[in-house]
């Protein structure tokens, strides 16, 4: 008896959009995987799991329940009221990591026990500067997530902006402290959505673009794993040496459908 899956985590940028772009086929697959739960995971701090699921709408697919995303932010917030119910926080980041750590702690500037970094504006001199003097007076130093860069459409152009590792990097070299991280490819994001799903690693598939993050964080805990290859990582890009191999590796979502029903792992409802 092979393989058959009983729940899904999702990457979403380069899997199922970029930016404001709807990728091939992910309308197709989400409605032919509809009947399995799954957890919409990403890195991106930046939105809400409700404007994460608008953003979803907007493109033409399901809208998802917002308990069903999990973002690194909204991971973090989770665990830091697990480690200090009520935290004070100081966040350097976009407005929405600020929303939601705000809705488990308490934004404190003054007596920050965390100094929490993610992406999106934020970052500046003065920013940089009390984050240190906090980390200096025993504050702790969190990373959403450690990507080194992330891609975005800006203004109908592909860029490579910040990503959180770069963004935490000044803090880390300024106190010589290294960031507790939260976010792919580290273990509790995935936990996390495994806890939402109920189910055990071992039943489920993580599909991401990514190898640093996706694929090495879902080998970690015992996740099968998929990549598409329509985001960071193209067709024809020679696997990076070292890193664990995924399960599946498809150019895109509609192959992955097809391995799958020819091998069982979904069955047609
Ligand atoms: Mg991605």
């Amino acid at each position: 008896m092979g393989f058959r899956a009983r729940g899904l985590l999702l990457d979403m940028d380069g899997v199922l959009y970029h930016g404001s772009r709807l990728l091939p086929h992910a309308r197709h697959f989400l409605e032919a995987t509809a009947h399995l739960p799954r957890v919409f995971v990403t890195n991106n701090p930046i939105r809400t799991p409700v404007e994460v699921a608008d953003h979803l709408a907007a493109l033409g697919l399901p809208r998802p329940d917002p308990a069903d995303v999990l973002t690194s932010g909204v991971a973090t917030a989770r665990w830091l009221a697990r480690e200090r119910p009520g935290f004070r926080f100081f966040a350097v980041g976009a407005e929405g990591l600020h929303r939601v750590l705000a809705e488990h702690g308490i934004e404190d500037a003054e007596n920050a026990e965390f100094v929490v970094v993610g992406e999106g504006p934020g970052l500046d001199y003065d920013t940089l500067s009390r984050g240190i003097d906090l980390i200096r007076n025993g504050a702790t130093l969190v990373s959403t997530n450690p990507d080194a860069s992330v891609d975005a459409v800006v203004a109908g152009r592909h860029c490579v902006l910040p990503g959180g590792g770069a963004l935490v990097a000044p803090f880390e070299v300024a106190t010589g402290r290294r960031a507790i991280t939260i976010g792919k490819p580290e273990p509790l994001l995935f936990e996390m959505a495994l806890a939402r799903l109920g189910l055990p690693a071992g039943d489920c598939v993580m599909i991401g673009d990514r190898p640093d993050t996706d694929i090495v964080g879902a080998a970690r805990v015992g996740l099968r794993c998929a990549l598409v290859r329509t985001g960071r990582f193209l067709p024809g890009t020679s696997w990076p040496a070292g890193e664990p191999r995924p399960d599946w590796d498809v150019p895109e979502l509609r192959s992955l459908l097809e391995r799958w029903w020819r091998d069982g792992v979904l069955v047609q409802a």
